[in-house]
């Protein structure tokens, strides 16, 4: 008995799925009052890509004992303001997302915001847990914490049965869109040196290989759009859902009335950056309708540096 638990508790721990938990705190209205119902939405996103991540191996980040760290971003809910959390604990495979809704303008209709690091105190602790994680022989920067901004001038669909296809002209999908910012949080398209992402850009294409094994017909990398952040405009793969041929969630754009969903080069490439995603998941409708429900998208996106406009 003694043996048993000394060999299986520590492994147990080790590999688990991925779960994004979300910060209302410094929301200012598009996820509270009479839109509080809104965040049910993007939980069950939450949950739902989360799905594809089952091996997931992020460390806890636990602050104390002359070990401190301080996460900088812009404010989802005012992007010219910055905000900074000190210490926050950050739970093992966790990241944590403040998410909130801006008036983002133009055609923004969502950006996912990366943070601004600093880390002080043990050396292994501020380079392995905080900034860095191991994955099989390569150290990619982590995914410990994001803002999340949705264009509060949007005209958006909210789906309760978001795994239906249902039909919402001249509204832009929520469940498409917010999928495709955590998939940015979790570092797609992420350009800043060290990153998976990044490690994987050759010659301005993605040449991951998980990727390249499905774009054969594009051996030096599959090509990128011009910010080298999203897949090339109307890059084509497979549907998780059904597996019929579906615009990759992570090209730049999405029209009003349009659902999309995680499609298998959107896994791959998650792969390739060092995530154990499951390439051949497929949601489970049933798992959605208990979360209530719902999962939405973006539309002309763009990311700079730190800040994805998606
Ligand atoms: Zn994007």
């Amino acid at each position: 008995m003694l043996l048993l638990s000394l060999c299986l508790g520590p492994v147990a721990g080790l590999r688990a799925q991925l779960n994004f938990t979300f910060d209302y705190s410094l929301d200012t209205g598009f996820f509270s009052g009479a839109n509080a119902g809104r965040r049910l939405h993007l939980e069950a996103v939450g949950s739902y890509v989360s799905q594809f991540l089952t091996a997931t191996s992020l460390a806890g980040i636990t602050a104390g004992g002359g070990n401190t760290w301080t996460a900088q971003f812009n404010s989802p809910s005012d992007p010219a303001t910055t905000h900074s959390v000190t210490d926050l604990a950050v739970a093992a495979n966790t990241v944590v997302v403040y998410v909130g809704g801006a008036g983002l303008g133009g055609s923004v209709l969502a950006q996912a915001i990366l943070p601004e690091i600093s880390a002080s105190g043990e050396q292994g602790w501020v380079n392995n847990t905080v900034f860095k994680r191991t994955v099989g022989d390569s150290v990619y920067t982590r995914a410990s914490v994001a803002a999340l901004s949705f264009n509060s001038s949007t005209s958006w669909f909210f789906d309760s049965t978001p795994l239906a296809n249902s039909s919402f002209a001249g509204q832009f999908d929520f469940f498409s869109v917010a999928a495709h910012e955590l998939l940015h949080v979790l570092g797609f398209g992420d350009t800043r040196g060290g990153s998976g992402w990044d490690r994987n850009l050759f010659n301005g294409a993605f040449a991951g290989g998980k990727s390249l094994e499905e774009k054969s017909d594009t051996p030096f990398g599959v090509p990128l759009n011009a910010g080298r952040d999203h897949w090339a405009a109307n890059t084509l793969s497979f549907s998780t859902r059904d597996g019929a041929v579906q615009e990759t969630l992570m090209d730049p754009d999405i029209a009003a009335g349009v659902r999309k969903y995680v499609t298998s080069l959107d896994l791959r490439a998650l792969n390739d950056i060092g995530y154990a995603a499951m390439l051949t998941a497929v949601p489970e409708p049933a798992a959605f309708a208990l979360g209530t429900g719902v999962l939405c998208l973006v539309w002309a996106w763009r990311r700079r540096g730190r800040r994805d406009q998606s």
